[in-house]
């Protein structure tokens, strides 16, 4: 790891601790070159591996990103994506798996949704599911208007 503040290769680990709850290492550093010293963090990256085979480190902000689009036009507010944001990776993360593949992202962002805004939840089920006619529509809507029976029920 370079230097932050010099930009010299070679850095020496002086003290190494775990973090209070286990989930990290921190790592003081010294720069060989001018001396100083900082701080690095090692955590588990949750990785999300795509249909080709890439993987990429998960990102809350693309999730928050894909539903705003859905969500466009419609009384959703930045906290409830943030939220929603928040309960998706929480969900994923509790699973307890290093690396998911995405179309698991996309399902876990459906449940969420669905009772945030049911339009945007339509949009998003319509892409993601690749619905092509206008009888998945219907079906997923019959599916909406059955569980909202089921929650007056
Ligand atoms: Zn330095």
């Amino acid at each position: 790891m370079h230097c932050p503040f010099c930009r010299h290769p070679d850095t020496r680990v002086v003290d190494s601790r775990s973090t209070e709850d286990g989930a990290a290492i921190r790592r003081r550093r010294t720069c060989s070159e001018c001396g100083r010293r900082f701080t690095t963090q090692e955590t588990v990256l949750l990785m999300v591996s795509k249909r080709s085979g890439v993987t990429e480190p998960f990102s809350r902000d693309k999730v928050v990103a894909g539903v705003r689009r859905a969500c466009q036009g419609r009384p959703v507010g930045e906290d409830s994506l943030a939220q929603l944001g928040q309960r998706v990776e929480e969900s994923i993360r509790g699973t307890g798996c290093a690396e998911i593949a995405s179309h698991e992202v996309g399902l876990a962002i459906l449940g969420p949704l669905r009772e945030l805004d049911e339009v945007a939840y339509l949009r998003f089920a319509s892409v993601y599911r690749g619905f092509e006619t206008l009888a998945d529509f219907e079906a997923e809507i019959e599916q909406l208007r059955a569980a909202r029976t089921a929650v007056q029920q």
